[in-house]
């Protein structure tokens, strides 16, 4: 697997309405997207830092994973995304070498990326997403 940097930082947020604040006024970036993730039951919101983007994930369920990590683990730092070349390849590389895959495919998610995660307990307890731009 070849990962080319750290695509984004996933931070789990009550209301992104109510953080806009801090990210825009105080730290200064500027959120360029919001987007509603329908099947994962998600509103985001990202900004750019370099060519890593802060992903603030708002539940708009009470059923979204997000809302059910808030509950348990407070708001913040939710999961951690590498951009990786090729996905495919790459969740084979990482089943074949014993990781546990909680997407054995890859599927869509937010910015028209493909994306799957890998399970926290073969990473060091950090929810880890592997993804890539399609061609
Ligand atoms: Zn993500």
């Amino acid at each position: 697997m070849e990962i080319t940097h750290i695509e984004h930082i996933g931070i789990a947020v009550k209301s992104i309405e109510e953080q806009l604040p801090y990210y825009e006024g105080i730290l200064g970036l500027k959120c360029y997207n919001i987007e509603t993730v329908e099947d994962q039951k998600v509103k985001t919101a990202f900004f750019m830092v370099g060519q890593t983007k802060i992903e603030l994930l708002e539940p708009t369920s009470d059923e979204s994973t997000i809302a059910k990590f808030i509950e348990k683990r407070g708001e913040g730092i939710h999961h951690i995304a590498y951009a990786t070349k090729n996905l495919g390849e790459s969740l084979k590389e990482m089943e074949s070498k014993g990781v546990r895959l909680i997407d054995q495919q890859p599927r869509g998610g937010a910015e028209g990326l493909n994306i799957a995660f890998l399970h926290p307990k073969s990473t060091g307890s950090v929810l880890t997403e592997l993804c890539e731009h399609p061609e």
